[in-house]
């Protein structure tokens, strides 16, 4: 018999929001008993609201599942949500077999997440509740999807505070020796055990491609991880110089190259914020600059460093560019809002003494969906801007 909560009224508004997360201090007292398990969600009076995920040792104590107080959260229900999750990838994406299959939340499994690379899936468990029925939806992904490899990657700090272990590895079928993406006309090698995330930054695929029309001369990608920007604008551009300081990185950006064949892009090892001043001195200029930064803020305190850091690299990156340029700018600071990342934006263009015009404004690719009352779903803000 699955237990009971009740939220206090000023849960029940905060719920009425539909914010899946139901922190602790909008509950009555909770069981301990409750840990990991699904839960009837009540009203203060006692009317049943739904379903959700308890863990009582998590600030986010409870993770919404389903405003049905009735329906049995089984094996059907969860193979019900991978067919959603599937059919929702099969209408909007396109020119890739790497994607966001299941991405937590936004698709009815609050802190799962599942990325496709062909054949093998990477997943990563950040909750409790599904670390509790994973098996259930490994038998079922590997049913529907017939993957030859499953791995977990489940090195993320939120697992702690979910009092969960750190481990990663293979947990169904076999590893192929290589695995190789194809995102547009392109090729990628993915390495699923060391690389970033859980080996590419899936999120960024749509901006890639449409960062292509902006292409041409001579291209700055900073922050380039493995070319994945890089090589997508290398078709319309004379030549790209493709800046990361990360070595294994730039090893794998370099193969990247040579599986392309693409001899336009040249690889540095380099810190960003050095490198962009040593071009500025050196009068350097470019026709389009990416700059995909990791995230400067991963909480409040980091605030104020990372409007600084975003601040430097934009002014920089609008100083080193042409008359009629593109900054193409990023920032995956959940924390860093569109308005202040906006702030930041306008900031930079007043000290770099430039007119600078706003060309468009994008999310994160479509398969990491954005739910509107779950603001911390929309983390990902791509900007382009042309320097008069
Ligand atoms: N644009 C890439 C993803 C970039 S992620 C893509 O589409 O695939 C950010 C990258 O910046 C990471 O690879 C990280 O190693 C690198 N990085 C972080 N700090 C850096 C710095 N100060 N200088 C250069 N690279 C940095």
């Amino acid at each position: 018999m699955a237990g009971e909560v009740m939220l206090t009224a000023k849960g029940e508004r905060w719920h009425r929001s539909r914010h899946p997360w139901i922190y602790r201090d909008d509950l009555q007292a909770v069981d301990g008993s409750a840990a990991g398990q699904i839960v009837q969600v009540k009203a203060a009076d006692g009317r049943p609201l739904g379903q959700a995920f308890c863990n009582p040792a998590s600030k986010i104590t409870l993770r919404w599942l389903t405003d049905n107080a009735e329906e049995p959260i089984d094996r059907n229900f969860w193979a019900g949500r991978i067919q959603q999750a599937l059919a929702f990838r099969q209408r909007v994406v396109r020119d890739s077999n790497a994607y966001r299959l299941i991405s937590s939340e936004a698709d009815g499994f609050p802190g799962l997440i599942v990325d496709r690379y062909g054949e093998v899936l990477v997943l990563q468990s950040l909750s409790l509740g599904i670390e509790k029925v994973l098996p259930m939806i490994l038998e079922l992904l590997v049913e529907q999807v017939r993957p030859c490899a499953v791995v977990a990657r489940n090195e993320s700090s939120i697992r702690a505070l979910e009092g969960l272990p750190q481990e990663k590895g293979l947990i169904h079928g076999k590893l192929p020796e290589r695995i190789e993406i194809q995102e547009g006309k392109c090729r990628f090698w993915v390495d699923v055990l060391e690389g970033h995330k859980t080996g590419f930054y899936l999120d960024q695929r749509e901006n890639r491609l449409w960062a292509k029309g902006y292409a041409r001369g001579r291209v700055l990608d900073a922050f380039a991880y493995q070319g994945g920007f890089s090589l997508q604008v290398a078709e319309n551009a004379e030549e790209v110089l493709a800046i990361e300081d990360s070595a294994a990185a730039v090893e794998r950006l370099n193969e990247n190259l040579r599986l392309n064949g693409q001899v336009r892009v040249k690889a540095e090892r380099a810190n960003v914020f050095d490198r962009l001043r040593e071009l500025e001195k050196q009068g350097d200029k470019f026709d389009l600059i990416i700059l995909d930064p990791p995230a400067f803020a991963k909480n409040r305190g980091e605030i104020r460093d990372a409007w600084r850091g975003y601040r430097e690299i934009n002014l920089r990156g609008l100083r080193l560019l042409n008359p009629g340029g593109v900054l193409i700018t990023c920032s995956c600071s959940y924390l860093i809002t569109e308005e202040i990342f906006g702030e930041i934006l306008r900031e930079a263009s007043r000290d770099a003494h430039r007119t600078v015009r706003f060309l468009e404004s994008r999310a994160q690719s479509r398969d990491h969906p954005v739910v509107l009352t779950h603001p911390e779903s929309r983390y990902l803000k791509c900007v382009a801007l042309e320097v008069v």
